[in-house]
């Protein structure tokens, strides 16, 4: 029998096993469709009370858009898409009753920032998988909004805008949301990229990033592009059918989009999304973006959004070595991946 591969990550020191012996077709890992949780949705129209006063709201006026926030106890209603605080916060901003404070020491820190829950319509089930393209643009544009109001925070060092969808990956609540933590640190995978990107430019005078997708464009994870995105999956793939997505500019943020550019991403969005759900059966997944810090001269970082399908359960091994086993090997996931969302794209 031949020998499984060992592949490292393009830029972080993290080796993945493609278990190719233990070959798997991606559509082995189609999933049963998960039980939905019975009971009063607080992200839908008319529970707007259920939540702390929203920090965002788009509101149609006249066929434009037109941006509020909630006070005390007013709710918009009748709005697009709106971004609240979690009632659960992992991060808080700085109280100024200094009594409260942290004392901090080289382990102990404040977790200081915000984690806000954007409703992404006020339709339960409209996911990216199957949402308008019309409303994915209010969601790119509601993200917009909220990382530049965030990224201007003093204490705010880096935005994860993030996605959990399914109860298998995580999310509590089934109506199509987006989060947003900010943290008072660079996250290390972030760190990490950020530091090999410049360590790449000040040697080769270019983008690592760039690089990457002029190789992985003409290679064999390459999964499907347009004019401005490409998409493929990664060459040391951690999850079965773990996709990224990229702009073909050279972008360090999604800071300073175009409406042409959000319009764009809104579409990729929609059609990778229906891909994954037509070849999966509607899959639970994680995904994250990653954008260079604003704070700092990081125009040497290219962002990206990665999307990790929820498919493997990481078990004993993984949890105790930060190695892992992907039984789905990048190139399989590529072909199956693009012809689903080729197939999409004859349908919106
Ligand atoms: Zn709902
Ligand atoms: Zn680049
Ligand atoms: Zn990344």
């Amino acid at each position: 029998m031949a020998a499984n591969e060992m592949r490292k990550d393009y830029l972080l020191n993290r080796w993945v096993v493609i278990a190719t012996h233990r070959r798997r077709r991606p559509t082995d890992f189609a999933k049963k469709p998960e039980e939905k949780p019975v009971g009063v949705c607080p992200l839908c129209p008319g529970n707007e009370h259920m939540t702390p006063p929203a920090v965002l709201v788009y509101l149609s006026s006249d066929g434009e858009i037109r941006k509020e926030s909630d006070e005390d106890d007013f709710r918009h209603k009748e709005w697009l898409i709106r971004c609240v605080p979690n009632l659960y916060p992992a991060f808080t901003p700085p109280t100024p009753d200094k009594t409260k404070e942290v004392k901090e020491t080289p382990t102990l820190a404040r977790a200081t920032g915000h984690h806000e829950v954007l409703v992404e319509s006020p339709i339960h089930d409209e996911h990216p998988s199957v949402a308008r393209v019309s409303q994915l643009t209010h969601v790119v544009n509601g993200w917009l909004d909220r990382l530049r109001d965030l990224s201007a925070k003093p204490y705010v060092k880096y935005v994860s805008i993030f996605r959990n969808y399914g109860q298998d990956a995580g999310a509590s609540l089934s109506h199509a949301h987006t989060q947003l933590i900010t943290t008072p640190f660079v996250p290390s995978i972030i760190d990490e990229e950020l530091k090999a990107c410049k360590k790449f430019w000040t040697k080769n005078k270019k983008c690592v990033f760039c690089d990457i997708l002029e190789r992985e464009r003409k290679g064999p994870r390459f999964t499907w592009e347009n004019e401005n995105f490409v998409v493929f999956a990664p060459w040391a793939s951690v999850h079965p059918l773990e996709f990224w997505v990229f702009p073909k500019k050279h972008q360090p943020s999604l800071l300073g989009f175009s409406q042409a550019e959000a319009k764009a991403l809104a579409k990729v969005l929609r059609l990778c999304f229906g891909g994954l759900r037509s070849l999966l059966n509607d899959p639970p997944y994680n995904f994250g973006f990653h954008i260079a810090p604003s704070n700092e001269g990081q125009d040497r970082y290219h962002w990206h959004l990665e999307v990790y399908p929820k498919l493997a359960i990481w078990a004993g091994f993984e949890k105790s070595t930060g190695m892992f086993i992907n039984l789905v090997s990048p190139e399989d996931a590529a072909a199956s991946l693009s012809e689903a969302i080729h197939a999409e794209e004859e349908k919106i």
